[in-house]
């Protein structure tokens, strides 16, 4: 039995998808939240150190975090196991193990807050999944839970329509945690616009992304990813590419591309990827292959723990100055027809 009423919320990968539903969720049953620190250097380095090489970037985040919480000397942990989110839709063996993998590589004075997530099974109810944690921590009273789950679909719903609306991460967690909606006024229209590819952890967390909104930002571009679409946007994104579903997070990445292809307004790409992804290097393969008849330019990122933020930024740059290059060749283009037809008059 738990009687230490706290739990410990790594700031990485799953948090920059259902972080807001937790907080609702644990609030609500008296459990007091400990996030840990942004992403740092040392984050990275800390992580790194514990497991192989080849180990995506997001999972040394990942166990960065961890080890901040636990020198914070936070006695619980939340590693939850979302093995899959769908009926034969599922997270990639890295997220589906993060419990067994945090065991196995992380020494310390804490226990694991876990549970298993797993829609492909016929047993397996969101709200035996919610129970398991809360009893953890003690709580047996369903009705309570049930109220705890109901608040975290709130916060969640108030954030997802914030940022479908525009509103960046921090500020739309800020408003719904809350309780309120902020609604953005119209963005001042930037001369181009990208759509900005990749899974929330590698896009949100301004460490690994190189803080990359505000670099195209600062480049006068406009940038739209996966959380501006509704599911009926990524799902028609996904049959536009005829790509079946298997991984999770392809809503995200191929939806979202297979809509952004589509979308006149767009003038540019930007995958996102992490090296060593096995899931991002077929989903990127995929729109790469399926982007070439939609003559949109695409820039693929990889990230990695030794990306450098120089080079980063010439190559963004490059293709920048591409797509404003392009943008104005397809005016001059446009203005000469017009010039054209009215000589004609
Ligand atoms: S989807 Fe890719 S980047 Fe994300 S945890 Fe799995 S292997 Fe790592």
């Amino acid at each position: 039995m738990n009687k230490d009423k706290t739990i410990g919320i790594p700031k990485a990968m799953l948090y920059y998808t259902y972080f807001p539903f937790w907080y609702g969720f644990f609030n609500e049953l008296g459990i007091t939240i400990i996030l840990s620190d942004n992403t740092t250097k040392k984050t990275i380095t800390d992580g790194a150190s514990l497991v192989v090489t080849e180990t995506c970037l997001p999972i040394k985040v990942y166990v960065g975090h961890v080890l901040n919480l636990i020198s914070k000397n936070v006695k619980n942990i939340f590693v939850p196991s979302i093995q899959s989110i769908a009926p034969k839709i599922y997270n990639c063996s890295k997220i589906r193990g993060l419990p067994d993998l945090i065991r196995n590589v992380v020494k310390g004075d804490f226990n694991i807050i876990e549970a298993t997530f797993d829609k492909s099974q016929k047993d397996n109810d969101t709200d035996d999944f919610l129970f398991e944690i809360a009893n953890q921590f003690d709580i047996k009273d369903k009705e309570k839970i049930n109220k705890a789950k109901k608040s975290g679909l709130i916060v969640q719903n108030n954030f997802n329509t914030m940022v479908l609306n525009g509103l960046d991460f921090d500020c739309a967690l800020d408003y719904a945690k809350k309780g309120q909606i902020l609604i953005p006024p119209k963005k001042e229209d930037r001369p181009i616009k990208v759509a900005l590819i990749g899974h929330g952890y590698n896009i949100y967390d301004k460490k690994v992304s190189m803080d990359i909104v505000k670099k195209l930002n600062k480049m006068d571009v406009e940038v739209f990813n996966a959380h501006q679409l509704s599911p009926e946007q990524l799902k028609g994104g996904l049959n536009c590419l005829k790509t079946s579903l298997y991984w999770a997070n392809q809503y995200e990445m191929t939806g979202c591309a297979g809509h952004y292809l589509q979308d006149d307004k767009i003038d540019g790409i930007i995958t996102i990827t992490a090296f060593g992804c096995g899931p991002d290097s077929l989903m990127l393969e995929d729109i790469r292959r399926k982007s070439k008849g939609f003559n949109k330019p695409l820039l693929n990122l990889t990230l990695d723990e030794h990306t450098g933020e120089a080079g980063f930024i010439t190559r963004l740059e490059a293709f920048c100055d591409m797509l404003y290059r392009n943008k104005r060749a397809k005016m001059q283009k446009q203005r000469l027809k017009e010039e054209e037809l009215l000589s004609r008059l």
